[in-house]
């Protein structure tokens, strides 16, 4: 048997607000537990909620990036449940009147054509608390401990619409999720820190037999933690649901959970609906009314969308299309990259150089391109020195090393180290002479006429002088004494 599927997410984004939603206490992720924490975010009787203007920004943001119409009129609700992360027995979100909705979000197909995933609402809401288990898992451990650092901290949930566009495949399903985050860290709504639990994923999944007009009842997965989790717990369930099918039996509408270990989904709870969250409009909150001029100023101050961004950087910058690709996958990067280039004569090799000789240095010591301590002008400097021919790549990498140790600036480096090029026509001729009265075998090849031979001179030389010498001035004074 042949099956279609649908994939539907609900992402969960953590915005990159100085406080909380609802109070100002601070969100931060290096706090100690429970020190960012006040009678609001932890449900004491008798506080009032106070909405952060900054964060409606953030969601009306995303919702803009993601083509959504902007609601003029929007509702906080409360979502009932109880849980112990959750203090106040409710969270409060948005279910009627989210403050975006009707958004798509253009990804490659899998017919190499471009397609228009729907995204039905993006609604702004507090996270909860987080427990810390005793053991690794609930179920070993002793007792949980509760902090509520988390609590109140403002998400914004996108949904995507199952019924318009859906994400029809595992390809389709990662360059979607790739492509939300890769543009909410560019317009600086969130950082999307996956470790940090700061980009987090609902799905929801369903068969149907290839020709059948009815899907089979969705299953939703809960809580994945990374791309990789996503990608391997709907290829589990899949793979779960179509033998089920096969063996004529039903699929049931539930909650399961991916065990990270097995690598497989297992039951959590069956679904529960809309009814029973109770939501009803939060009275603490009055209704939000967003006027036109409110949005225009945010759409104005909207940054570049990495989309366009990458055809820039291709088009007007003449790097390759995969450097493009590999730095506007970090919006850090695409801003390192940018403010080099008014320093830079050749950006097709600052380009290359970013992609492999400054990731690598980032990764080795795994630190963040915020904290990397090359100044772009210093970076820029020592490309345009490589670039015209001052120093050789090896010996730019030298100094790159010595750069990121030091702090040094390039000249500063070269000059120090005595890294400065032997460009002067008598010192290398002498050198050339000696050389090939050491070599007289290579010497009496080169002139039967095996030109590779003189590679081999090249090499000598340039470990005497430790690749110091221009290498194109040695190749020409060779050939010209043979
Ligand atoms: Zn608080
Ligand atoms: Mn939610």
């Amino acid at each position: 048997m042949d099956f279609d599927v649908i994939i539907c997410f609900e992402i969960h984004a953590e915005l990159s607000t100085k406080t909380k939603l609802f109070c100002r206490c601070p969100v931060s992720y290096d706090a100690a537990p429970n020190e960012n924490i006040c009678p609001v975010c932890t449900g004491h009787p008798g506080t009032l909620p106070v909405l952060n203007r900054k964060a409606v920004e953030c969601c009306i943001r995303a919702g803009l990036a993601l083509n959504c119409n902007i609601n003029s009129r929007s509702i906080f609700a409360r979502k009932n449940y109880f849980y112990p992360d959750l203090p106040k027995g409710y969270q409060i979100s948005q279910y009627e009147c989210p403050l975006c909705e009707d958004g798509y979000l253009e990804i490659p197909g899998d017919d190499g054509k471009p397609y228009i995933v729907g995204i039905k609402r993006i609604h702004l809401e507090e996270d909860a608390g987080k427990l810390v288990h005793s053991a690794v898992t609930f179920e070993a451990s002793e007792y949980s401990l509760v902090d509520y650092n988390r609590a109140g901290v403002p998400l914004i949930e996108i949904v995507a619409d199952h019924t318009k566009n859906p994400i029809r495949s595992l390809q389709e399903a990662r360059s979607y999720l790739g492509k939300v985050r890769q543009i909410l860290q560019h317009i600086g709504v969130s950082d999307c820190v996956i470790e940090q639990g700061q980009f987090r994923c609902d799905v929801n999944i369903s068969l149907r037999q290839v020709k059948s007009p009815d899907f089979n009842e969705r299953v939703e997965i809960k809580n994945m933690a990374s791309f990789k989790s996503i990608i391997e717990a709907l290829k589990y369930e899949i793979k779960r649901q179509s033998e089920i099918i096969e063996s004529g039996g039903e699929i049931s509408q539930e909650t399961r959970l991916f065990d990270e270990v097995k690598m497989v989904t297992v039951p959590m709870r069956s679904k529960e609906d809309a009814p029973d969250y109770r939501y009803f409009p939060d009275p603490d909150l009055v209704e939000l009314d967003i006027d036109r001029d409110f949005v225009r100023k945010i759409k104005d101050d909207m940054p570049e969308l990495p989309g366009i961004r990458l055809n820039r950087f291709i088009k007007d910058f003449g790097i390759s299309e995969e450097d493009a690709h590999l730095i506007i996958g970090k919006r850090d990067l695409s801003d390192y990259f940018e403010s080099c280039v008014p320093y830079c004569t050749d950006l097709k090799k600052l380009g290359s150089w970013i992609t492999n000789e400054l990731i690598k240095v980032l990764n080795e010591n795994s630190i963040s391109i915020k904290k990397f301590p090359v100044a772009p002008k210093d970076f820029a400097r020592l490309i345009t020195l490589i670039s015209c021919n001052n120093i050789t790549e090896k010996i730019g990498r030298l100094v790159f090393k010595d750069m990121f140790e030091t702090g040094g600036t390039p000249d500063s480096i070269i000059e120090e180290k005595g890294l400065k090029p032997i460009q002067e026509t008598d010192i290398l001729e002498k050198m050339v002479e000696e050389i090939m009265k050491e070599n007289p075998g290579v010497v009496s090849r080169l002139k039967d006429g095996k030109k590779e031979s003189v590679n081999f001179l090249i090499g000598k030389i340039m470990k005497r002088t430790r690749g110091r010498a221009d290498a194109k001035k040695v190749s020409a004074l060779i050939l010209k004494k043979v």
